[in-house]
């Protein structure tokens, strides 16, 4: 087998399911990494996407890292058979002559094509994802993950009313535990939204609050004396990711659960949080988001870390919220998985008519990640390799 072309396209995503409603200018990139294998008269392709919550790498991945893997030899990308791709070989072609540091956004384009790359093996195994990673997990993988709705950005209009609204649609759908954002407003405010949710999740502690970074030193302890009665499940992105004193500090004054990482993007960051963020294994969460970690190679690498550190995988809780990080999550055997089931629209949520029963569900039953199994991500695809979904 040889690939044959690499499309890329960036795109708008939105915070919103309500597509009127201003949203930041958050981009992702899709890519397709089109190979010349023919099953069942389909040609196999991998797909892949930037994540969400940040912005696309089209020119980094258009620039560096596609002619990287279209310029190498098949022998160098392939598996010992000779007959599937093996990401991490690929993983290494893109890398060619990258330096140490300097991490930026180019371990985003990394994963994005990364992404695509796994779909496409695990496509070629004619497994799911989560299969086809299964060795760097436990034995076996859980028939089903722990997942959580996320979502809850502040409405510009009826804010309070419409975050309700957001969090009784996730209760219906089967989710029992949903993660709003807080530090955009002030506290007397954000406590009235997190009032509203705990109500609609009949318990404080199945909901999360994620700041997005917005604190300094003094609004985040404050924030956290606020929330402390509360008893959350965790509150999430306290301060600019790389201020580990403040966020020792907090960790420090806060009996609830943490969660941290979502914006560090390398093992070796990782290595920073955890020698001087102050977290607890027993306690705390990361969020680390694979996409937006070189992809799996690198996630790995940080999993890798804090397992030789003596943290239980079930304190990873990927940033994310698509069927990508459910892969992992259940191939991995992580702690559980965001779903975006309204938001970051069409590669938000899970394949088309998934189950969520008392909080769990399982990736799909398709070979690769499944993007097939949602009508509007492939038709999305469809649109980027010029084909009729
Ligand atoms: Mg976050």
């Amino acid at each position: 087998m040889k690939i044959i072309d690499i499309r890329a396209r960036t795109v708008p995503i939105s915070r919103f399911a309500d597509a009127s409603i201003p949203s930041g200018g958050l981009t992702t990139t899709m890519v397709a990494v089109v190979t010349d294998v023919v099953r069942s008269g389909q040609r196999i392709v991998g797909f892949g996407f930037s994540s969400i919550g940040r912005f696309g790498q089209q020119g980094l991945i258009e620039e560096r890292f596609a002619p990287r893997l279209r310029q190498a030899a098949f022998a160098d990308l392939s598996d010992e058979t000779g007959t599937n791709i093996d990401p991490f070989r690929a993983w290494r072609v893109m890398m060619t002559g990258e330096k140490p540091g300097g991490h930026g956004e180019r371990c985003v384009a990394v994963g994005t094509l990364d992404m695509a790359l796994w779909d496409l093996a695990a496509k070629i195994a004619d497994v799911p994802l989560y299969r086809h990673i299964a060795c760097h997990g436990p034995a076996a993988p859980a028939p089903s993950v722990k997942v959580y709705a996320g979502g809850g950005y502040y409405y510009p209009e009826s804010d309070v009313g419409r975050l309700a609204d957001e969090a009784r649609r996730a209760r219906d759908l089967g989710y029992t535990r949903f993660k709003l954002k807080i530090g955009g407003a002030p506290l007397a405010q954000d406590l009235k939204r997190i009032e509203a949710v705990s109500t609609i999740m009949r318990d404080p502690a199945h909901v999360a609050v994620d700041a997005m970074n917005a604190y300094g030193r003094d609004a985040a302890l404050q924030a956290a004396a606020s929330l402390t009665p509360c008893g959350l499940w965790w509150f999430e992105d306290i301060c600019d990711p790389l201020d580990f004193a403040t966020l020792a500090e907090v960790v420090g004054s806060y009996d609830g659960a943490v969660a941290a990482g979502e914006a560090l993007f390398s093992v070796a960051e990782a290595k920073l949080l955890a020698a001087h963020g102050g977290l607890r294994k027993q306690r705390d969460i990361l969020l680390f988001d694979p996409v937006h970690c070189y992809g799996l190679p690198g996630y790995l690498q940080i999993v890798r870390e804090f397992d030789a550190r003596g943290w239980d995988r079930d304190r990873f809780w990927p940033h994310g919220g698509h069927l990508f990080t459910l892969h992992l999550v259940q191939g991995l055997g992580l702690g559980g998985a965001e779903v975006n089931p309204f938001c970051f629209q069409p590669f938000g949520g899970l394949a088309d008519g998934t189950l969520i029963a008392e909080g769990r569900t399982a990736a799909p039953d398709l070979p690769g990640i499944g993007f097939e199994g949602r009508t509007s991500t492939r038709q999305a695809f469809a649109e980027l390799v010029g084909e009729r979904s």
